[in-house]
């Protein structure tokens, strides 16, 4: 059960917790080893970041319809710059264009 199937029927990821109540909850950083938490529930905070990961064959515009999701997690300021310090620029991991060597 995906997490919109999962909010639909008013479940969470978390056993024993309402969907509503999750959605509720203060965020932990999704990072490992990391105990920041939101001082509130969402909206997260300026700096923090929601990040979603999902595995499915083709793009997905509407992320309601993931049926593979792999991470669906919130990162602190600190985490989400150590990302984006991890993964290429869209400027630099353009592809180049076909037929240009
Ligand atoms: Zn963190």
């Amino acid at each position: 059960m995906n997490r919109h199937e999962r909010r639909r029927l008013g479940v969470s990821a978390v056993p024993g917790i309402s969907g509503e109540k999750y959605r509720s909850m203060r965020r932990m950083c999704g990072w490992e080893g990391c105990l920041e938490v939101t001082e509130k529930p969402p909206p997260i905070p300026d700096g923090w970041v929601w990040l979603l990961t999902y595995s499915d064959p083709q793009f997905v515009v509407d992320f309601r319809k993931i049926k593979q999701p792999r991470h669906d997690k919130v990162l602190c300021p600190t985490h989400a710059k150590a990302l984006d310090d991890l993964l290429k620029q869209l400027s630099v991991a353009a592809a180049p264009s076909v037929g240009s060597e």
